[in-house]
Order: C-alpha cells, then structure tokens, then sequence
C-alpha cells in the first residue's frame, strides 16, 4: 500500500471512531451566543443564570469543573458575534478595544443540551467588577457569550482539573464560595458513581445562609465555613480547615482538589506538599481569583 493510501486508511478508521455529531478537524472550543431565560436568586451571595441558545445542542461539558470563558458586553454596551470560522482568541483580540468584551472564567453548573440550557452559578460579590455587575443586574433576555467546549471536536478538549487517579479511595476538596459550583458538582458525580469514596469537603462562603443544600453520598463529610459567623476573613477559615480539621490519612490513595482565591490556595499547596508531604501528582490546585486584582 502506498504511503497515501495508508493514510487515507487511517484517516478513515478515525472516522468511523467518530461518535454521531462530531466532525473531523471541529475545533476543541467555540463560541456561543446565549440568552439569559430564568434566574434564580439562590442565596444572597449566589445567583444561578439560566442560559439557553440554539447551539446549547453542540455545547460540551467533560467534568464537573468545566471551565468556560463568559464574555459580557463591552463598555459601549455592544456585544460582538465572534466569527464561528477563527479560534475564538484571535477573533476577540482582532476587535477594536472599546467593542472588545470583558472576559471571566466560570464553571458549568449544569448543561441540558435536550433542552437547550447551560447553568452557571454567580458569586455577587459587589458591582466592582464587569462579571459580579452584570449578574447582579442581569435580567430574563439578556445576552452574553459563552466559550466552551465544542461537542464535534473529537479529541480531549481540556479546561478542566477533576481528574483523582483511578486507586483514590478518599477525597479531600477545599473551596471559597467560587469553587462551590465546581465542588457541588464533583459531590453529585462521585455520589452517583463512586459513592464508595471516602470525601471530605470544606466550603468557605460569605454567610450562613450561603450553606446551600447539596446532594452528596453518605460516605461525605461536608463542612460548611461561612465566614460572616466565625468572624474570619477571606481565606482564613480555608487554612484553618486543613491544618486543624482535616482528618483523612494522606496516604497514598488520596487525592485533593483545592479551589478559590490564589494566595489562599497557594498557601494550602505548600502546607500539604512542605509540610505534610503530599506527592504533587496526588493535589490538584486552582487560584480562581486574586484579592484587589482583576482577572482579566
Ligand atoms: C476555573 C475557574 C472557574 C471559576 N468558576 C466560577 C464560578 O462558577 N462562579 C463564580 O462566581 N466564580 C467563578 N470563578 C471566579 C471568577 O472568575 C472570579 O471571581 C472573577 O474575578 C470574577 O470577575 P469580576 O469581573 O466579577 O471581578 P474582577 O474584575 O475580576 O475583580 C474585581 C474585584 O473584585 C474582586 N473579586 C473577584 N472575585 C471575587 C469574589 N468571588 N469575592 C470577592 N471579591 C472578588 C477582585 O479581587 C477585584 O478586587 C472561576 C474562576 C476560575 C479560574
């Protein structure tokens, strides 16, 4: 066989590996162009945003902290389609800067690609930055862009972190009230999969009526930290947790996934690796925001 004739074999076994919707060369990510169609107030500092779009039917989700790009309206009050036929980064630096949207990193609540719509969970932690701001004012017909995970790409698309090797046999995950989303989910996947797991979770929020209900297997001790009754400032009741409170053997069958603002979560890498000598490969570590920055 010739050399371009085995290619021409190989390319068409990759094919036929293929699942039904997905298209050769489709790129990881794209951008889609929702519509806000229910929000729910769930506590004072969390508001989940129902979003839904024609193309939700092409949205992907791998994991339950499914990072997305969310792109809010530029200062002018414009939203720009990004061109479906250029990689989404290129498409939104070739804008002029007045029309360029600000873009944040969330987390996929939850994707009902049957009925079209995407959750996302919002911190409103103030009118300080473009994304808390349009939450907290964003009402039923909305617009905003979402870049996610494109359901015809074939491969491994990434953008998420939740990935305990296959011999885990007891969880750690700490979080601030931006990692809730992302933990909520992980709770609900390994109840419904690995309900065997020993978890232990620990959740700083804002107030106590923050401490939302949560679907979690009975093998999990879930803590909930709000900050407003222990009186602590951001971070602290974190760090507390998991020099004081903690309690699973950090054995070889452990693994941690620690979420929230950096230098918090930069101080718990160092005190579980340094000082409790956990393997790297066994915590998984996310600044998801920076106290007095914004994260553009
Ligand atoms: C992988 C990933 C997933 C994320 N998922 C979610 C999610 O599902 N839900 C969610 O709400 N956030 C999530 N975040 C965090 C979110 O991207 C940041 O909080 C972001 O800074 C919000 O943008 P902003 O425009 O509101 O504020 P910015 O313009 O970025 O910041 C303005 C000011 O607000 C402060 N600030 C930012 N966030 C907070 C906060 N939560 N509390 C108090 N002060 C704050 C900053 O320090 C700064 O002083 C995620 C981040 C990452 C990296």
């Amino acid at each position: 066989m010739t050399r371009s004739a085995s290619m021409l074999q190989a390319w068409q076994q990759g094919l036929r590996r293929l699942i039904p919707g997905q298209t050769p060369g489709a790129r990881a990510y794209r951008a889609f162009d929702l519509v806000l169609a229910r929000r729910i107030n769930l506590s004072p500092s969390f508001a989940r945003l129902v979003f839904t779009g024609a193309d939700v039917a092409l949205m992907h989700t791998l994991a339950p902290d499914q990072r997305v790009k969310l792109l809010f309206p530029a200062p002018d009050g414009s939203l720009p389609t990004l061109p479906h036929d250029l990689h989404w980064k290129t498409a939104h630096s070739a804008l002029p800067a007045e029309q360029r949207p600000p873009m944040r990193t969330y987390t996929i609540r939850a994707l009902r690609r049957d009925a079209l719509e995407v959750d996302v969970d919002f911190v409103l932690h103030g009118v300080n930055g473009p994304a808390s701001a349009w939450a907290t004012h964003a009402q039923e017909g909305d617009r905003l862009v979402m870049v996610a995970p494109n359901l015809a790409h074939a491969g491994d698309p990434g953008g998420y972190e939740w990935k305990p090797p296959q011999d885990t046999r007891h969880v750690l995950l700490i979080g601030d009230e931006t990692a809730l989303p992302a933990i909520a989910g992980i709770l609900e996947a390994l109840a419904e999969q690995q309900p065997e797991l020993a978890v232990e979770a620990f959740i700083e929020v804002p107030q106590e009526a923050d401490c939302l209900p949560l679907h979690h297997s009975a093998n999990t001790r879930l803590h909930w930290l709000p900050r407003e009754l222990l009186r602590c400032e951001h971070g602290h009741a974190m760090q507390h947790a998991v020099r004081e409170l903690a309690s699973l053997p950090l054995e070889s069958a452990f693994y941690a996934w620690v979420a929230g603002e950096s230098a918090t979560v930069l101080e718990i890498r160092r005190y579980l690796i340094k000082q409790r000598g956990l393997q790297r490969e066994r915590l998984m570590t996310m600044g998801y925001w920076r106290l007095g920055e914004s994260c553009d």
